[in-house]
């Protein structure tokens, strides 16, 4: 066995369906009187009903989460905070609701108890992006970590199929790069390989039948392996340039993942051989690449830059910035490799070796 370390992630995760009835007892268990309850604008009726679950031990809603948890909404969100006294943050949503609630866990250490919707798996890490000025930036700190994430897979059955698709390979996505981490470890291995193979599983049974519970339940758990995935290793050319597209152009997180998906993996396929043997197993198919983009078209997933907002001149200055500042990368990065990469991606052609 290779030499390695691993921190496991201290965070208690319960799984299961009709768990978020459990939310009084937890509370009580952190001995918290006074949640906030978050949410996206479009979901503030789930914040009620939440709200009202828990009853006196809920001061307020915040109902203002947006994509890349941008400072000036960081801020609304800390003055009712303040202003109600809460002791805990509940957050009930996706990575953006989750990313709230983990930006004013930075600011206040207020414990928080994570209630996942979508697949993306921020509550499993202790990273948080957030936008400032327009430029994102990541940091990671124990303290964004969240003490609980309360999986209910009853709150997934209404996540659309499109959207369960993308946040499902956005997820695949952290699996696929901590597979070739330059930090990754064999309990980080098995997770992703069992992630991967979840939404492989489950993404083709929500296709036929989106309030199928059994592939929801395949599909948190893939979400919440694959966070893990993320939150124990660092990322490389895949999710740097989806950082770099999402800054730049404002480009939706999930989809961006999707489509740039095939494209890293081709790329890194002949410097990671281990990782693409991981990737054909859990996909069960002899070649990573060409499988992947198989599921993503059988899945009717999207596969253009362009058809997601992202502007035909900006795919030079795109490889320029990933290019710019040096990280690691199983396959060397060029400008002129990235070039080409982001070319195909742009216009949905097939993938290929860097
Ligand atoms: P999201 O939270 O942006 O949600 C997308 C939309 O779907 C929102 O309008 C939301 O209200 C809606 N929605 C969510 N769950 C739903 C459900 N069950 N039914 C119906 N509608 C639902 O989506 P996301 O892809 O989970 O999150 C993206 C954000 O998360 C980005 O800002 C990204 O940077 C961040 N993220 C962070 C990490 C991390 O570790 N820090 C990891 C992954 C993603």
């Amino acid at each position: 066995m290779r030499p390695f370390e691993y921190s496991p992630l201290p965070s208690r995760v319960i799984f299961g369906s009709g768990t978020l009835t459990r939310l009084d007892e937890l509370l009580g268990e952190l001995g918290a009187t006074r949640a906030i309850v978050l949410s996206t604008p479009g979901r503030r009726d789930l914040a009620l009903k939440v709200a009202a679950q828990i009853g006196a031990r809920c001061v307020g809603i915040f109902d203002g989460a947006v994509m890349h948890t941008p400072i000036e909404t960081t801020l609304q969100a800390l003055e009712r905070v303040t202003a109600l006294g809460a002791d805990i943050v509940i957050a009930i949503g996706g990575g953006s609701t989750i990313g709230l609630g983990k930006a004013i866990a930075l600011r206040t250490d207020l414990p928080q108890i994570a209630i996942p919707t979508t697949y993306s798996g921020s509550e499993a890490t202790p990273i948080l992006g957030e936008t400032v000025a327009r430029k994102k930036t990541t940091q990671r700190s124990p303290k964004v970590q969240p003490e609980v994430i309360l999986y209910d897979v009853e709150l997934t059955l209404a996540l659309p199929y499109a959207l369960s698709v993308t946040s499902g390979f956005n997820a695949i996505a952290h699996a696929v790069e901590a597979l070739y981490a330059r930090n990754g470890n064999p309990v980080v291995d098995f997770l992703a390989e069992r992630g991967i193979a979840a939404f492989a599983t489950a993404l083709p049974a929500l296709q036929k039948d989106p309030g199928d519970r059994t592939a929801r339940a395949e599909a948190q758990f893939g979400g919440w392996a694959c966070g893990v995935c993320l939150g124990s290793t660092d990322m490389a050319l895949h999710h740097k340039l989806c950082h770099i597209l999402g800054g730049a152009f404002n480009l939706p997180h999930a989809e961006m993942h999707t489509i740039l998906l095939p494209h890293a993996l081709a790329y890194n396929a002949a410097a990671a051989p281990d990782a693409m043997m991981r990737i054909s197993r859990a996909l069960g198919t002899a070649d990573p690449v060409a499988g992947l983009v198989r599921l993503l078209d059988r899945l009717g997933a999207p596969r253009a830059l362009k058809d997601i907002g992202m502007p035909s001149d900006g795919i030079d200055l795109a490889a320029k910035l990933a290019v710019e500042n040096s990280y690691p990368n199983p396959e060397p990065l060029t400008e002129i490799g990235l070039r080409g990469l982001l070319a195909r991606a742009f216009d949905g052609q097939p993938p290929a070796a860097a």
